[in-house]
């Protein structure tokens, strides 16, 4: 199931480019185009979801999928010992610019707080 107007769908599909970093039959995780951390991830199904809620209703399976692909990618990345945090923006009031399910991995470095800037 894709969308034809989804950037991340696009993005899975290969008609945009995109650092990968980590792929299984029913997930893909790239690079962060911008970059809010030393280790900057998107792990998203390759199955078209809005958000986490949505897959989590749907497809709860690929719930497991991704959050076990983030786990691996803190491996590979190196982060796995020294931590990392994993979000999922939701709606307006969080940020949510793409509306298809993605898990943000960020570490490599101490982070801030979060919540109100
Ligand atoms: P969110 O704000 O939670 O919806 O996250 C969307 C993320 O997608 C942002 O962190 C963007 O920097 C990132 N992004 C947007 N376009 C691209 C792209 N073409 N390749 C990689 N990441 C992107
Ligand atoms: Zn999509």
């Amino acid at each position: 199931m894709t969308q034809s107007d989804c950037l991340f769908c696009k993005i899975i599909a290969g008609e945009i480019p995109s650092t990968v970093v980590h792929e299984t039959d029913t997930t893909f995780a790239f690079r962060d185009l911008h970059p809010q951390a030393a280790t900057h991830v998107l792990i998203v199904p390759r199955a078209h979801y809005t958000d986490a809620v949505d897959l989590a209703k749907n497809a709860p399976a690929l719930l497991d999928d991704i959050t076990l692909a983030a786990g691996e990618i803190a491996g590979q990345e190196g982060i796995a010992e020294s931590g990392y945090r994993l979000v999922f923006n939701t709606g307006a009031d969080a940020g949510q610019t793409v509306f298809h399910t993605h898990l943000h991995l960020l570490g490599g470095e101490q982070l801030g707080h979060f919540g109100r800037p």
